[in-house]
């Protein structure tokens, strides 16, 4: 499997995707001979990173000018009509999104935090990549995701705290130094701003700033740390909403953004076959060279990449 990564990173080699990190210093040849260049770093990806923001809807990110998005967007393959799974609320959808299975599997079909209901039934990506020996880190701002993390599948769980910066911060120093295969980081801002002042209104339209910035600092901390040469990140969101809920039955409670960037990733790419969060798992594993077990529904999105080879699909 690892064998993927040779061939994924040829097309990803001198396109100058993070040309601004550790740029080599000009050198100047004496001897006018044709110079051999040393053979690349292999740009191999290392690192997953997938950051949820809670409730955001797929056309705030599309019409609000954030930052940090626009950059990821810019710098990476995206979708506005990506879509969660028909139970859009944050339990279901985060264990659909990290087991790439429906909650009729996954057995997460409440959304609260009930200590005595036990844990996610279906393996999540964070077990798999533990099982392959690798290395996981889990940071959320709401403690019922603790439902998707059974006791030792994920080797770091942390809540900050409940809004983004806590947990940005956070989950930044901890990437820099741990450096794991493996992270999801949780932001609540723009869901609990939805529910309190309605979606799309200018409070929650602040509180998606807010997201972005804090978007900005896991951003910029992987670039600091120069994780970001071999760090996929994708953002997405458990749902969307309307007026101040979000169940499911109307589509814009269901399309949430999906971007995706990273060595070997398209820069500024629209995909034409929107995700579903299902597909955020396969991809993960898919990246990491981790086999993708018939269970999971979800499909690893070859196409983002510039040169891999299509996983012909079950
Ligand atoms: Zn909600």
């Amino acid at each position: 499997m690892r064998k993927f990564h040779a061939a994924l990173l040829i097309g990803a080699a001198g396109l100058g995707l993070h040309a601004s990190v550790g740029a080599a210093p000009v050198e100047i040849d004496l001897v006018p001979i044709v110079k051999v260049e040393a053979p690349e770093k292999p740009r191999a990806i290392n690192h997953v990173l997938i950051i949820s923001e809670d409730g955001l809807r797929a056309d705030a990110v599309a019409t609000l000018h954030l930052k940090w998005h626009d950059l990821m967007r810019k710098r990476g393959a995206y979708s506005d009509h990506a879509l969660t799974i028909r139970d859009a609320s944050t339990l279901p959808a985060h264990a659909s999104m990290l087991s790439g299975v429906e909650p009729k599997t996954h057995g997460l079909t409440w959304n609260t935090w009930r200590p005595r209901e036990g844990y996610i039934k279906s393996p999540t990506i964070f077990s798999h990549a533990q099982d392959a020996g690798l290395t996981t880190a889990f940071f959320t701002g709401k403690s019922k995701l603790r439902h998707i993390v059974p006791p030792g599948t994920v080797g770091m769980y942390e809540r900050p705290g409940y809004y983004c910066k806590k947990v940005a911060e956070q989950a930044a120093e901890y990437l820099m130094a741990a450096r794991p295969a493996l992270a999801f980081v949780h932001f609540s801002d723009p869901d609990e701003l939805g529910h309190s002042k309605g979606w799309m209104s200018s409070a929650q339209k602040n509180a998606i700033t807010n997201s972005d910035r804090c978007l900005g600092i896991i951003y910029e901390a992987l670039e600091k740390s120069g994780l970001i040469d071999d760090t996929l990140i994708i953002v997405s969101a458990d749902h969307g909403g309307h007026n101040r809920v979000h169940s499911g039955a109307k589509r814009i409670d269901r399309e949430i953004p999906w971007i995706a960037c990273g060595p070997g990733v398209r820069e500024d790419y629209v995909m034409d076959d929107p995700p579903s969060t299902l597909d955020t798992a396969a991809t993960a594993l898919y990246a990491l060279g981790l086999k993708i077990p018939a269970e999971i529904v979800g499909r690893p999105r070859t196409d983002i990449f510039i040169d891999a080879t299509p996983i012909l699909l079950r």
